[in-house]
């Protein structure tokens, strides 16, 4: 048994309470010592009988902790009197980056207790809970290198702070109503109102019906009650697109179907914004209409605060943004861009140094990877090159790679535009920054005028750096662990080998050597982008063509537009070819009359599965081309469309709620076929490659009706589907596949 040992405790060990951890446990079991901050690791030097014991504890640490290593080394020299935190000091600083945590049930209760110093404070936190990543300077993780340290402790503070009996012992946010952060409500124009009870007077504004921009956590969200959910809509000019909503605790049961594995992430340490089922499709419609509704709980002090004071059961909290933009994270900023849009500012004074959205999920799938998420730290082995992974166009976001960990960062967004690339590249330098990396590898996008490819090719010429290309489907397979396997990727659109637009993708084989062995039918996009914005373009391709002149007729197209439509495909000018399984459901989604306007990524295909939502799908025969042989399986899309017009014609002129369920049960039944169609060329595929594992990723997957077909046909046929939890499904996963897949490609030698 020993006695004393130097122990070097790897992991995520900052900005979750480890130090005061170990202190209280050295406390009780009577070792002697010290515990500090090396900024990869805590080191513990410890004496005493029941070291063993002390060992056993600390390797399990407190709740927030996720450890990867413990080492025990042999001490020399005397114990000191007693045990004590001693002063950080810098090292090597991989993956030390805590992300943000939702305030925890104790602080909760402070708030509200008569006789605690924080009651009605909107900024507590403790060693478990508060703002981190978001506040962080530099690290390691200790208050003067946060926006905490503009706020130095009142004496009170400062005691709670040394006292290893108290929640807040080293808790670098401790702050209180005497020292702390102070809210501030400010009138349209951003001037200070003067109001002595900020929370209290914001949450009767919003019952009144005010619009308010509140500055939360990682930056602004836009708020108001469900009534004004409307004027909010014609402000924002974001008519269809649905809000995200923060709801008591009561209430949310009444609203949606919340299971026991949803309640859990949603009271999580993150507190995501949790996709549902409504309990009634057509309710709460000006906020969603869809059947589904985003929902979070109470994260911030703040909010909590709010809701004691509201009235109302729910607040629309949508990130205050210009459409496409990152979210707004500075009052100036917020009054001069949210000018005409919100009647009111509720800002408080501590700086939000790095941005971050709120994180969504749905079904335990990860759909934007951000508060409280990130920025993400995986354990894994991609050689000794130190990489950076920088996305692709639509919801990125970046990745670092160096010994042995990868880190990605929080949701950056659709790098479009200037400003969201110049946030991308901000949000690498940063984090490169904090991990000391020097880059020998870039991955990026094989699309050559994505700006992020751009981004990509400069960094390389500055830093020397070798550009390793990444297509975006297999990206997608590389982000997830798999050995030998056939993947599916279904998804809206990414740059394929033979520079058309894929995205119905089937793959056999094992990082980096995916070859594409089924596909869907690739069919034009007249007028390339045009067709994603008004999917009824796709249905000129797809369908016959005097059929889809009869069509677009009856919707009020001009012989003269349907000429300039007839001409682009005919001649092939500005006509992308497509397998993008997204552009077809859209296209079904047009010609149901469902979404004849794009207005926000990925309306189309929602607003069908929706609709297919209650509607009973039949089976419908499958046309393969290319069956056998050596070249790669092809489903037709264009009889499964072909079907869906025949049975839309039939249905329509019967009117009414029978017309509504036939046309939900088309809508259904081309979700169903199209994923039967897919998993039997996965299944087709593994059965010629003795191959067990089917992994299934990209955005469409996030349709429940699509998944679980694919995960019966698959698991039906004896195969086992994998998916992703660990990173999205979607293009958030992407900067970690190309991270990966670049690592893999130089351990080959590449
Ligand atoms: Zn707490
Ligand atoms: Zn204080």
């Amino acid at each position: 048994m020993r006695d004393r040992g130097q122990i070097r405790v790897r992991g995520i060990v900052q900005g979750v309470g480890f130090r005061p951890f170990v202190y209280s446990r050295a406390h009780a079991l009577g070792i002697r010592g010290s515990v500090r901050n090396t900024g990869s690791q805590v080191e513990i030097e410890a004496w005493g009988g029941r070291f063993e014991e002390f060992l056993g504890e600390v390797s399990r640490g407190p709740p927030l902790a996720r450890i990867d290593s413990v080492e025990v080394l042999p001490l020399t020299g005397s114990a000191p009197p007693g045990f004590s935190i001693l002063t950080s000091s810098a090292g090597i600083l991989s993956g030390m980056i805590p992300p943000d945590v939702a305030t925890c049930g104790e602080c909760v209760g402070d708030l509200f207790d008569e006789k605690s110093r924080y009651r009605g404070y909107f900024a507590t936190s403790c060693v478990n809970c508060g703002p981190r990543y978001s506040i962080i300077e530099s690290l390691p993780y200790d208050r003067e290198r946060t926006s905490m340290s503009s706020f130095p402790m009142c004496p009170e503070c400062g005691r709670e702070y040394t006292d290893p009996a108290c929640r807040r012992h080293h808790a670098q946010t401790i702050a209180c109503p005497a020292c702390g952060p102070r809210l501030t409500l400010m009138d349209a124009d951003g001037r200070a109102m003067g109001i002595p009870d900020p929370v209290r007077e914001a949450a009767a504004l919003l019952d009144a019906g005010s619009i308010l921009a509140i500055r939360g956590i990682g930056g602004f969200h836009i708020a108001c009650t469900e009534e004004r959910a409307g004027e909010l809509k014609a402000r924002l000019g974001r008519t269809e697109q649905p809000f995200a909503v923060m709801v008591r605790e009561e209430a949310l049961d009444r609203m949606a179907c919340v299971e026991a594995a949803d309640w859990k992430v949603l009271g999580s340490e993150v507190h995501p914004i949790a996709v549902l089922v409504k309990r009634d499709p057509t309710a709460h419609g000006t906020i969603s209409n869809l059947h589904t509704i985003g929902c979070m709980l109470p994260y911030a002090p703040l909010h909590h605060l709010l809701f004691s004071c509201l009235r109302a059961p729910l607040l629309i909290m949508t990130s205050a943004n210009m459409p496409g933009y990152p979210m707004i994270t500075e009052i100036d900023t917020a009054v001069a861009k949210l000018r005409g849009q919100v009647d009111s500012y509720l800002t408080h004074d501590r700086r939000i140094l790095n941005r971050c959205d709120d994180s969504v999920v749905r079904d335990g799938l990860i759909i934007r990877l951000s508060r409280g998420m990130a920025p993400k730290r995986t354990r894994v082995d991609l050689g000794p090159s130190c990489i950076l992974g920088v996305g692709p166009e639509l919801n990125s976001n970046i990745t670092i790679y160096k010994d042995g960990f990868a880190i990605t960062s929080p949701h950056v967004g659709h790098v479009r535009n200037p400003p969201t690339l110049a946030y991308l590249e901000e949000t690498a330098e940063r984090i490169r920054g904090w991990l000391g990396a020097r880059y020998d590898v870039i991955a990026h996008d094989l699309h050559p005028s994505f700006l992020s490819t751009g981004y990509a090719r400069a960094l390389a010429e500055e830093t020397g750096a070798d550009l390793v290309p990444v297509q975006h489907h297999r990206a997608h397979v590389a982000a997830a662990p798999t050995g030998p396997c056939i993947a599916i990727t279904i998804d809206g659109v990414g740059y394929g080998d033979d520079g058309r637009v894929w995205g119905g993708e089937v793959f056999a084989g094992q990082v980096p050597h995916l070859d594409r062995v089924g596909h869907l039918e690739e069919v034009p996009m007249p007028g390339g982008d045009l067709a994603t914005r008004f999917p009824e373009r796709m249905l000129y391709g797809i369908l016959p063509v005097e059929r889809v002149l009869g069509i677009l007729r009856g919707r009020g197209w001009t012989d003269i537009q349907c000429g300039v439509l007839a001409r682009q495909v005919e001649r092939g000018v500005n006509v992308a070819w497509t397998s993008s399984t997204g552009r077809v459901l859209d296209a079904v989604s047009a010609l149901l009359g469902i979404c004849r306007e794009r207005t926000y990524d990925g309306e189309p295909a929602m607003r069908l599965e929706a609709a297919a939502y209650g509607g009973t799908p039949s089976e419908w025969p499958l046309e393969f081309l290319q069956k056998g042989g050596r070249g790669a399986e092809v489903l037709s899309t264009r009889s499964l469309v072909r079907r869906a017009l025949d049975g839309f014609l039939e249905a329509t002129g019967s009117g009414g709620t029978g017309e509504a369920r036939a046309v939900a049960s088309i809508a259904a039944s081309v979700q169903h076929n199209l994923a039967r169609g897919i998993a039997h060329i996965a299944v087709h595929a593994a059965r010629d490659q003795g191959l067990g594992t089917v992994a299934l990723s990209g955005g469409v997957a996030y349709n429940a009706a699509i998944r679980e077909t694919i995960r019966r046909e698959v698991e039906g046929a004896g195969l086992t589907l994998l998916m992703n939890r660990e990173y999205p499904l979607g293009d958030g996963c992407i900067s970690y596949g190309q991270c990966v897949w670049a690592g893999m490609v130089k351990r080959e030698g590449g």
